[in-house]
């Protein structure tokens, strides 16, 4: 019965060490996967305009001179960084100098 007890102890330490050393890869690569760089074949990209240089867009389709993704609310990343995620592509990374038809000034 004190054999069977410490095997199952032995078992579950095994388990507690096995899974301290899997989880933190798991996180890994999910950040991995959100922080992929958005495609600007990605359809939907194309669909809403979206560019890596906004300066390269005319002013009056932008709607102003200011709008970029790194003041844009769908960009969550640094906005003195190259790149940052955006919400409106799950995370993916837009250039923080970019511009798409779906910006929406940050409050
Ligand atoms: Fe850039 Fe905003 Fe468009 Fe995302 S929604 S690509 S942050 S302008």
């Amino acid at each position: 019965m004190a054999k069977e007890k410490n095997m199952r102890r032995r078992a579950f330490v095994k388990l507690l060490g096995t899974a301290a050393v899997t989880l933190p890869f798991i996180g890994v690569f999910k950040n991995a996967r959100a922080q992929e760089k958005l495609s600007l074949a990605d359809p939907m990209a194309q669909s809403i305009k979206y560019v890596e240089d906004a300066t390269k867009v005319d002013p009056a389709t932008r709607g102003g001179d200011d709008r970029f993704c790194h003041n844009c609310m769908q960009y969550t990343g640094d906005p003195k960084a190259d790149f940052g995620p955006c919400n409106i592509f799950g995370g993916k990374l837009v250039a923080s100098a970019g511009w798409c038809m779906s910006w929406v000034k940050k409050p």
